[in-house]
């Protein structure tokens, strides 16, 4: 399998769907820098995700997956945050596994983990102005939960598929 390496500004935007794609690939020395696009929201076709819930899923799915990271050897999730057009979230990781064939059940099982462990969660956590820049702007655990949701039959559909979703690019 070879992964088309990309740039999200030659992903074709009237053509995306929701889905789990594989953005970008960096290879620095031993370390392999994988960028995925977790597009909730399809651009101009749906509405927008608020900042409410950005903010608030970001504190929540960013804490999860560290987490979860945390007892995989070869893997470490370097950042998690919205994008700035607001249909969804970017997720970098580093590992030292080159195999790129091995990178969907990886993330996939990252992916499925940290959804579930938000679905359980009972608060946001870091919502204090000791740890975050604009804690009055997140809300509460359900705003989370709705995008751990919409994430969640994603997660569902790369299972059904055994691949990541597919771009369509600018010709
Ligand atoms: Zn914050």
């Amino acid at each position: 399998m070879k992964i088309k390496n990309s740039v999200s500004f030659n992903v074709d935007h009237s053509r995306l769907n929701r889905g789990v794609y594989l953005s970008k690939i960096d290879i620095m020395n031993d370390v392999y820098t994988i960028t995925l696009d977790l597009r909730l929201r399809v651009p101009y076709k749906e509405k927008i995700i608020s900042n409410k819930e950005l903010h608030t899923f970001e504190h929540c799915f960013a804490t999860a997956v560290r987490d979860i990271t945390e007892s995989i050897e070869n893997v470490a999730v370097s950042y998690f945050g919205p994008m700035g057009c607001q249909t969804g979230y970017y997720i970098v990781f580093n590992t030292t596994e080159s195999d790129e064939n091995k990178y969907f059940d990886i993330f996939y099982n990252i992916l499925k983990k940290a959804c579930e462990y938000v679905k359980n969660m009972t608060e946001v956590p870091a919502k204090n102005e000791l740890q975050c820049g604009n804690c009055y702007s997140l809300g509460d655990i359900d705003d989370a939960k709705n995008s751990a949701e919409e994430l969640y039959k994603l997660v569902d559909e790369m299972d059904n598929q055994k691949a990541f979703h597919k771009y369509s690019f600018i010709d």
